[in-house]
C-alpha cells in the first residue's frame, strides 16, 4: 500500500470515530428503554406501533416511536426487550378492598345483604387489625401486578398501612379510608375516623405513587351529616370520595322508601356528588340520573364479576360508553370475586353486555380494553397522569407475551388482548418507570412469604368463626 493510501485511511478511520462518538454524545441518556415490541398506546388517535420503544426517566415517558428512532436518539441504563410481545398501558383496577384476599371464598354463593351482614361485617370485626391488613395488601399487590396491573383503587380500613405496603411495593394507589357508621376495626366513632382521615391524607398526599382518599361505604350505611362532612373534607383537601352507590335493587327500593329518593337522586340533593367522586357498581341508575353523572363528572366503576356473583344486576354499561361517561372496571375485593384479575373482568365486560342486550356489537373488544386504561385512568379522575402511553406520563406499563399457545395466530390485536391473554401472559411490569417484575418474577414483593403468612390468617378466621378448621387436603 502506498503512504498517501495509508494515511487516506487512518484519516477516514479517525473521522468515522469521532463522528460516531458525536452521535453517541448527543444520544440523550434515559433510565430505561424498552424495545422492539408492538406498542397499544391508548392515546386518543389509538396508535399501534409495531417494532416500538417507549424511552422513560426519572418515572415517565418521555418518547414513544419506531425503536431504529429511539435507539438513534436515545440511550438508557437499562434496556428490557420486548420483541415479539406487546407493550400496553399498565391496567387499572378501579374498585377493590385488597386485604380481603384473606377472606377470598370465606362466603360464597349468598346475596349482598346476607353476604355482607351474616359473615363478612362479623369476620371483619373479629380479625382485621393492621398486621391483618398488611398480610392481605402484599397479597393483593403480588397478584396485581403478576396480572399486570398497575393502578388500583381501594377502600377499606387500616388505609395508612395499605398506602405503606403499596409505595413499600412500588405500586401505584388510590386509597381511601373508610368512613363507616358503626365501630370498625381502626376507628370507633366518625371523629375518630374523620381525625385519622385528616392524618392520612395529609401524611400521603403529594407521594408520586399515593393518592389518598376518603371513602364512606355508601349512602346508606353514612348518615347525611356525615356525608356532607366527608364532601365538606374532599373540598377542603382535594382528596378524592371514593363510594359504592347503587349497587342493589334493594338499596335502590329501601332508599326511595326512607329518604324518597333514589341513591343517586339523594346523594346529588345533599351536594355530596362531583368531579372528585369514585362510585364504584352504578348498576341501577336511572336514564336521567346517568345525565346528571356525567354532567357532574363523577367517575364510575364497573365490577362485573361481583354484580354477576351477588346477582346484584348488570350495569348499563353500553349506556354509560355511548354517552362517554368515565367508566373504568374493578374486580371488587376478593371476598366478592374471588380474585383480582383485571384480565377476566375486561373479557366479561365484553361479553356480559352483549349477553344481556342480545346485540353482540355493544362493548367491543376495543372498548372492553378502553375501560382497564384510559377510560379506567379518567373514573379515577387521573387521565392526564395513566392510562395510556404518551409523552409526559407516568411510565405505567405492562409487557404481554403474545406467543402463548392461546393467542396464536394473531389478527387483531384488541381481540388478542380481550378475548384470549391471560393474566399469566404478563411478562413484565413497570411503574412509576420502575421495573416490579420481570420475566414473571416479582422484585419488589416475596411470593413464598405472602402465601405463607395468608395460609396462617386462614387458620386464625376459620377459628374465630367457631367453625373447626377443615383439613387443607
Ligand atoms: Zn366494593
Amino acid at each position: 500500500m502506498k503512504k498517501t493510501t495509508i494515511i487516506i485511511l487512518l484519516i477516514l478511520l479517525i473521522s468515522s470515530a469521532t463522528s460516531s462518538t458525536m452521535a453517541q454524545r448527543r444520544k440523550i441518556v434515559v433510565d430505561l428503554i424498552i424495545r422492539g415490541g408492538t406498542v397499544v398506546t391508548m392515546d386518543s388517535a389509538r396508535r399501534v406501533i409495531e417494532n416500538g420503544a417507549v424511552a422513560v426517566k426519572n418515572g415517565r415517558i418521555v418518547e414513544i416511536g419506531a425503536t431504529v428512532a429511539i435507539d438513534r436518539n436515545y440511550a438508557a441504563r437499562e434496556i428490557v426487550n420486548a420483541s415479539g410481545k406487546v407493550i400496553i398501558p399498565g391496567l387499572i383496577n378501579g374498585h377493590t378492598h385488597v386485604p380481603m384476599t384473606l377472606f377470598r371464598g370465606l362466603a360464597d354463593d349468598l346475596d349482598l345483604q346476607e353476604w355482607l351482614t351474616k359473615y363478612i361485617f362479623p369476620a371483619e370485626a373479629k380479625n382485621v387489625t393492621e398486621e391483618f391488613v398488611r398480610v392481605g395488601t402484599r397479597l393483593g399487590l403480588a397478584e396485581m401486578i403478576r396480572g399486570g396491573t398497575t393502578t388500583y383503587c381501594d377502600m377499606y380500613y387500616f388505609e395508612d398501612a395499605i398506602a405503606d405496603e403499596t409505595s413499600k411495593a412500588g405500586m401505584r394507589g388510590v386509597l381511601g379510608e373508610t368512613v363507616i357508621d358503626f365501630p370498625v376495626a381502626d376507628n370507633k366513632t366518625n371523629a375518630e375516623a374523620m381525625a385519622y382521615v385528616e392524618r392520612f391524607v395529609k401524611k400521603w398526599q403529594g407521594n408520586p405513587l399515593i393518592v389518598p382518599a376518603i371513602a364512606p361505604h355508601a349512602p346508606y350505611t353514612v348518615s347525611e351529616d356525615h356525608l356532607k362532612a366527608v364532601r365538606a373534607f374532599s373540598d377542603r383537601t382535594g382528596a378524592p370520595i371514593v363510594t359504592h352507590i347503587s349497587e342493589t335493587r334493594r338499596e335502590v327500593d329501601d332508599s326511595i322508601k326512607a329518604k324518597g329518593a333514589s341513591p343517586i337522586d339523594y346523594l346529588n340533593r345533599i351536594g355530596f356528588l362531583n368531579n372528585r367522586v369514585i362510585a364504584a357498581h352504578v348498576v341501577w341508575p336511572s336514564e336521567e340520573e346517568l345525565g346528571l353523572l356525567k354532567k357532574l363528572g363523577v367517575g364510575i366503576v364497573h365490577n362485573p364479576q361481583s354484580n354477576m356473583k351477588l346477582a346484584s344486576g348488570v350495569a348499563p354499561v353500553p349506556e354509560m360508553l355511548k354517552a362517554d361517561l368515565p367508566v373504568g372496571l374493578g374486580t371488587d375485593g376478593a371476598a366478592s370475586n374471588n380474585d383480582l384479575n383485571l384480565w377476566e373482568e375486561i373479557d366479561t365486560a365484553a361479553k356480559l353486555h352483549k349477553l344481556i342486550s342480545k346485540d353482540p356489537k355493544v362493548v367491543n373488544a376495543e372498548e372492553a380494553f378502553e375501560m382497564a386504561t384510559i377510560r379506567g385512568a379518567r373514573a379515577l379522575h387521573l387521565e392526564r397522569e395513566i392510562g395510556s402511553i404518551e409523552k409526559g406520563k407516568r411510565a405505567d406499563l405492562a409487557i404481554v407475551d403474545l406467543d402463548d399457545l392461546n393467542q396464536t395466530p394473531s389478527y387483531n390485536i384488541y381481540s388478542d388482548l380481550v378475548y384470549a391473554t391471560k393474566a399469566g401472559d404478563v411478562q413484565t411490569v413497570i411503574i412509576e418507570g420502575r421495573v416490579v417484575m420481570r420475566a414473571r418474577h416479582l422484585l419488589t414483593l416475596n411470593e413464598e412469604t405472602i402465601k405463607a403468612d395468608a395460609r396462617r390468617y386462614r387458620e386464625r378466621i376459620v377459628r374465630s368463626l367457631g367453625a373447626k378448621t377443615s383439613p387443607e387436603e
